[in-house]
């Protein structure tokens, strides 16, 4: 048995069957350096999912590693939020500055899902009401709270949940009824749904909505700018706090904005954070209006969120992405690689659908001839584009979308690289199934 198949062999044995692995042979990865990562058999890979949009501006990054092995110089890593921590006190006031919210504060955490959790928890203690609402098709973790508000079958056990959620429109807009819908219909029809479920499905006194601006897991499933602000119009008519969630469109990557909320002309109660942040190192957050995040009137604490090695490894990350302007390279490279997809589209009906904003864009494939999802066409282009050096994500209900989420950080002859290849799995996808 090689060495692989040895490691893959004792995974199976000690972690979960649900635990998703991307491939037939699932990769190793060993080493990193700009936007490749290298495996343990020594295949080299463009790295089109950053992680998860978890490595945000790349690999070996001098400006990541010399912050944390700052930290590690002094012998010792205290990590306790009962004690001061100037770095967490510098990328709150960072992060604060930066979203927007009046007299934000913020909160940090280790993940998405405890941001999410923390989020809720504060906008029901606020409104004293366990009612919740969330988007059709949404993720927002694997808490058992966050798995309540996660409104995509094949992620979701909500039906075993403690929190009171009902699920509006707006999510996936391609698969939803209202799909022939032109911008301004649909954000009406879904204002519409959005009455229609307070009026009839709750009892009015709604904590908050949670959704992400773009859904990520969703098959970063874009809805038309605005929609937010109509829903959000229609939430402070009784004051149901907006929580965004923008764990996978914060940091500039969907290039218009540094936050996928602001492309809808609004600012919401509280924003969540994670993923990209820690540029690999484990972080997350909320902020939040200050009088949301001071209605905690017990005590609080997260053992290791907001922890000295983490929030050095983000304080230099967000200065990274802010100093080089990441965001205006999200944008312009994020609309070079949704032209060429377009472009391959019109050749292979394969394709049915390029989306997406900046560097977070949605290839939706489907059986050729129709509009049927093909998820088994999904998958052929993970193992062809594997083949090929290019690693990239996939998502959404059926299982039938290509996520690229490159790190912020690439190139233009890079984006050209993965649009060859791109290209290449298509055409042979596209052939394999007609
Ligand atoms: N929210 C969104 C939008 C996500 O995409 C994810 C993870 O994919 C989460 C929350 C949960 O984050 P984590 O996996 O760090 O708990």
């Amino acid at each position: 048995m090689s060495v692989h198949a040895d490691l893959l062999a004792r995974h199976k044995a000690v972690l979960p069957g649900w635990l998703a692995l991307y491939y037939d042979e699932p990769i190793e990865i060993t080493h990193g350096e700009g936007r490749r990562v290298t495996d343990a058999e020594g295949h080299t890979y463009l790295d089109f999912f950053a992680g998860i949009l978890t490595n945000a501006i790349g690999y070996d990054i001098a400006e990541i590693s010399d912050a944390v092995r700052s930290q590690l110089a002094g012998g010792i890593v205290h990590t306790s939020t009962l004690y001061l921590i100037r770095q967490q006190v510098e990328l709150a006031e960072k992060i604060a500055k930066l979203s927007g919210i009046p007299d934000a504060k913020v909160f940090f955490t280790n993940s998405g899902t405890e941001a999410n959790e923390t989020a809720m928890m504060l906008a029901t203690q606020f409104r004293r009401s366990n009612q919740v609402l969330a988007l059709r098709n949404s993720y927002h973790g694997r808490g058992f709270g966050t798995i309540a508000v996660t409104g995509n079958r094949g992620w979701s056990a909500s039906s075993l949940s403690p929190v009171n959620v009902s699920y509006v429109h707006g999510g996936n807009r391609n698969r939803g009824p209202f799909r022939d819908f032109n911008d301004a219909d649909y954000i009406a029809a879904c204002v519409a749904d959005l009455r229609e479920v307070l009026a009839t499905a709750t009892a009015g006194d709604v904590a908050c909505m949670i959704a992400e601006p773009i859904q990520g897991v969703g098959g970063f499933a874009t809805p038309p700018d605005g929609l937010f602000k109509a829903f959000k119009d229609v939430l402070d008519e009784t004051g149901i706090l907006l929580i965004a969630d923008e764990v996978q469109t914060g940091w500039g990557r969907t290039g218009e904005h540094f936050w996928g909320i602001q492309a809808h002309g609004v600012t919401p109660d509280m924003m969540t954070f994670a993923k990209g942040l820690g540029n690999g190192f484990a972080i997350g957050g909320v902020v939040a209006r200050g009088d949301v995040m001071d209605s905690l009137t017990a005590n609080s604490i997260s053992t290791f969120g907001g922890n000295p090695i983490s929030t050095a490894a983000a304080n230099a990350t967000l200065d990274y992405v802010l100093e080089h302007d990441l965001q205006a390279n999200a944008l312009k490279l994020g609309n070079k690689l949704m032209n060429g997809l377009r472009h391959v589209g019109d050749e292979n009906p394969v394709i049915g659908d390029v989306r997406g904003k900046g560097l977070m864009i949605g290839v939706e494939l489907v059986e050729p001839g129709g509009d049927t999802p093909s998820a088994r066409a999904a998958t052929k282009m993970l193992e062809e584009t594997r083949k090929r050096g290019l690693l990239i994500g996939k998502g959404g209900l059926n299982g039938n979308v290509l996520r690229l989420a490159p790190p912020m950080t690439l190139t233009e002859s890079e984006a050209d690289e993965a649009l060859e290849i791109l290209a290449e799995s298509i055409a042979v996808t596209n052939e394999e199934l007609t």
